[in-house]
């Protein structure tokens, strides 16, 4: 068994990767962190994510449970602390499975110098789910091959507790189009379309964040031509895929060199 450590444990994803964790044969719950001040600390992490009792209290301090070296990965979806969390981690030899979205360039770039000097073992990615991912692959080879007459609109929809906007995956099938089509992100994606806008130019990616009610995380990238229209969908309705993808990355991780990885690369989809 493998010991693994969840960062923002009574999250929404927190909550799930504890369940699934404690589920998994292969892995072993051996810490649960929360921001210093939480009302969970001290609290069962099992009990908090609604599966039992398990006998790991949530702590505030990520240090003390990586100094134990009970732990062998960290997975991070916590919505505050990252950078220093993947610090910790790699100096403690952890491998490390980041599932918060909206990092800055900046935080990017100190995962990389991480992964390139400190021989830290990263998955950072925006979306663990495997529909997902080759979602990404699929809007890649459409975007590509259909050409500039197919216009592409991205719409996502997501809960109403959401913070960021639009959300990182459909940041994601952005840059994937642009990537196919040798487009600049920055020029081409408009966020929403308001007034008089003029025409549509044909290098854009109109994009669209809907919000509402409990939706785990809907996105549909548009290509429309004359005369037809081809829609490429996913539909999350459960968590528990996005934690199973972080458990598979943990799994690459613990066998994999020194470097920052994606979910492309845990799914051997590049
Ligand atoms: P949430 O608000 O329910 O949970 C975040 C948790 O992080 C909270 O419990 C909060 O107290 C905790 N936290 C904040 N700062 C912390 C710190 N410094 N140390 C420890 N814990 C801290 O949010 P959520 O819906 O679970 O989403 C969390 C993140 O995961 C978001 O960035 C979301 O976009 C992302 N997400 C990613 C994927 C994916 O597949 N990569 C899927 C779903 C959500």
């Amino acid at each position: 068994m493998h010991g693994v450590v969840v960062v923002g444990a009574a999250g929404r994803m927190g909550c799930r990767l504890v369940a699934n964790l404690i589920a998994s044969g292969e892995l072993d719950l051996v810490g649960a962190v929360e921001f210093a001040g939480s009302p969970f600390i001290g609290q069962d992490a099992g009990l908090v994510a609604g599966c039992g009792e398990c006998g790991v209290k949530i702590s505030d301090s990520l240090e003390q449970i990586l100094a134990s070296g009970k732990a062998e990965a960290v997975i991070d979806f916590a919505t505050g602390g990252v950078i220093e969390a993947a610090q910790m981690a790699v100096r403690a030899n952890c491998a490390m499975v980041i599932g918060t979205t909206a990092l800055s360039a900046g935080d990017r770039a100190e995962l990389k110098r991480l992964a390139d000097e400190e021989n830290g073992r990263i998955v950072a990615a925006n979306n663990m789910s495997v529909g997902v991912n080759l979602l990404f692959k699929l809007v890649k080879d459409a975007a590509a091959f259909l050409g500039i007459d197919y216009n592409v609109e991205i719409v996502e929809m997501h809960h109403n507790k959401k913070l960021d906007a639009p959300s990182g995956t459909a940041v994601r099938l952005g840059e994937v189009v642009c990537e196919a089509r040798q487009w600049s992100y920055d020029q081409a994606v408009r966020n929403g379309r308001s007034g008089m806008v003029g025409r549509r130019p044909a290098e854009e990616i109109g994009m669209h964040a809907l919000r509402g009610g409990d939706v785990v995380g809907d996105h549909t990238v548009i290509f429309s031509a004359e005369g037809e229209r081809l829609e490429l969908s996913h539909r999350a309705s459960s968590r528990d895929m996005f934690a199973r993808g972080a458990l598979l990355a943990v799994e690459f991780l613990l066998g994999a060199s020194a470097g920052l990885y994606d979910m492309q690369d845990v799914l051997k989809l590049k």
